[in-house]
């Protein structure tokens, strides 16, 4: 079994990711995915959970951009209030934009963790850049064949994280 895609971290949700981990294990930055991570895909806007998340974050000195394969309009529209660094269309797995947002928030790439809830678009974006991979169960998720498919890939390597972590 290929254990590319095991997850470094794994999280109820994004809001028990906090600064005191991340310093914990020197990330100074996170680059966060947005849908199903943050707020499921039918919230335009991030609500107070979320804006409160991304402040403390920010007050206790830890950067945050958001990086989405979502559009522009979308990831515009979302961003508008926080105004973060951030980039839609990124293409995940592809490394690209992970690249942009780490200089674009003036840190080294090593210094930074992916947060999203997807293996096959997050965490592999994570493992070719090298820097760890925070995965938190999906919002909400969406049971067309294609998701349903997605996250049966999953399974296999959500089992090696729990064994792995096992107390
Ligand atoms: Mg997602």
């Amino acid at each position: 079994m290929p254990k590319t895609l095991v997850p470094d971290f794994v999280f109820d949700k994004f809001s028990d990711v906090t600064a005191e981990f991340l310093k914990e294990h020197n990330i100074k930055a996170i680059l966060s995915d947005v849908d199903n991570t943050l707020s499921p895909y039918e919230h335009d806007v991030p609500n107070d959970e979320v804006r409160a998340w991304v402040k403390n974050l920010q007050d206790s000195g830890i950067k945050i951009a958001l990086v989405s394969n979502n559009n522009y309009e979308r990831l515009d529209k979302y961003n508008a209030e926080m105004g973060l660094v951030a980039y839609a269309d990124a293409g995940k797995p592809s490394r690209k934009c992970y690249f942009k947002a780490a200089s674009d928030l003036g840190v080294d790439i090593a210094d930074c963790a992916v947060l999203g809830d997807q293996l096959l678009t997050d965490c592999w974006s994570a493992r070719r850049v090298k820097i760890p991979c925070i995965i938190v169960p999906p919002i909400k998720d969406k049971r067309d064949l294609f998701h349903r498919f997605k996250r049966a890939v999953e399974v296999p390597f959500m089992y090696i994280y729990k064994k792995r972590n096992k107390k």
